[in-house]
């Protein structure tokens, strides 16, 4: 189970656990986070045709999980959409980059590819464990590697891919001057435009890290947005309960009561040098920014009779953006109703 999973079920958390965060434990949740989006599209939620190379055993898992998948995947998407057509009308060369943070077996970088709206750059970074089985992985499956274009090298061993518009590189992010050379190594050009996506990832690390990495990414990025997905309000019964579970399979919520609120979210950014900041949680994203249309769509893929857990399980998620705009490039990005 993951995060979400996690809480969706409820008890099993058995009262007292140590508070001790190993990494093998947050790594796994990498791997729930596959195994629920390879749910999500054999059920038709969602389209990736890579998910499938990283994940070991199919599972099915329930309608509330596979809806909170969609969400969390329709957000990003939606907000990347807008990120990458931000001053296409221009004259400018329009060349974009993402960064990843904790990336994961994200596919993200394969489907804009086949989407054809990758940006000019696509860097990734995670702990070594999951970019050498990344790295392997991506080398092994042609539909992916072919994708990469005829110059990728790929190091299993040093977790690395290199190509033109992707790159893979092994980092622990809270390691600032690691983060300066891997990007460096990367060519990432700090005055483009870029999108720093960190979903499920800052709220595993303590919160010095945190406002060291959002500091870090504030002063790098000039024209930047930095997005987050992540857990909230660990203060009720359900976030309690959300809180034991995670504790127990030994991946604590470490930045969680630094940042327990959606104005606290936003401080985070505000205070750490980014020019704005927005955050709402997953239930007024999903009833008012989702495109409604779909929401229609993937409401009628399974029966789903759970609405005071999804109500609850939402509102312990959100979605904060911090913004750069240095180029005047943001001005009608972010939430807005549907
Ligand atoms: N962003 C992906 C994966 C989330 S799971 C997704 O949403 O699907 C969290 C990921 O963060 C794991 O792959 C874990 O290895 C990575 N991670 C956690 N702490 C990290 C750190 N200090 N440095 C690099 N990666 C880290």
């Amino acid at each position: 189970m993951d995060a979400e999973a996690a809480a969706a079920a409820g008890g099993g958390g058995g009262g007292s656990v140590a508070a001790r965060s190993s990494p093998a434990a947050v790594q796994a949740t990498n791997d729930d986070a596959a195994a629920s989006k390879l749910s999500c599209v054999n059920k038709g939620y969602m389209k990736d045709d890579y998910v499938h190379f990283f994940v070991r055993r199919t599972t099915k898992r329930a309608p509330i999980i596979n809806r909170g998948y969609y969400a969390r995947w329709s957000v990003l998407r939606k907000l990347l959409h807008q990120f990458l057509s931000a001053g296409n009308g221009s004259n400018d060369q329009n060349q974009k980059q993402i960064l990843s943070l904790g990336a994961g077996f994200d596919t993200t970088f394969f489907q804009l590819q086949d989407e054809g709206i990758a940006p000019y750059l696509y860097v990734e970074l995670d702990f070594k464990e999951v970019t050498s089985k990344k790295a392997a992985i991506i080398n092994h499956y042609s539909q992916m590697k072919e994708k990469l274009g005829p110059e990728a090298s790929i190091s299993i061993e040093k977790g690395e891919v290199r190509s033109a518009h992707y790159k893979l590189f092994s980092a622990d992010i809270r390691d600032i001057p690691k983060l300066d050379s891997v990007i460096q190594m990367a060519e990432m050009d700090p005055t483009l435009p870029t999108f720093i996506i960190a979903e499920c990832v800052l709220i595993y690390l303590d919160p010095a890290s945190t406002s060291a990495i959002v500091s870090w990414a504030s002063d790098k990025f000039s024209t930047a947005i930095f997005f987050l997905y992540e857990q909230i309000h660990p203060d009720d019964a359900f976030g309690e309960q959300m809180i034991i579970n995670l504790e127990s399979r030994g991946c604590p919520l470490l930045g969680i009561n630094a940042t327990p609120t959606l104005s606290h979210k936003e401080n985070l950014f505000l205070d750490h040098g980014w020019q704005r900041a927005v955050a709402w949680d997953m239930l007024k994203i999903y009833n008012d920014f989702i495109d409604s249309e779909e929401r229609r769509r993937i409401e009628r893929l399974e029966l789903f009779d759970e609405f005071e857990e999804w109500h609850m399980m939402q509102e312990h998620y959100c979605v904060a953006y911090g913004i750069n705009d240095a180029k005047g490039l943001f001005d009608d990005f972010g939430f807005k109703k549907d």
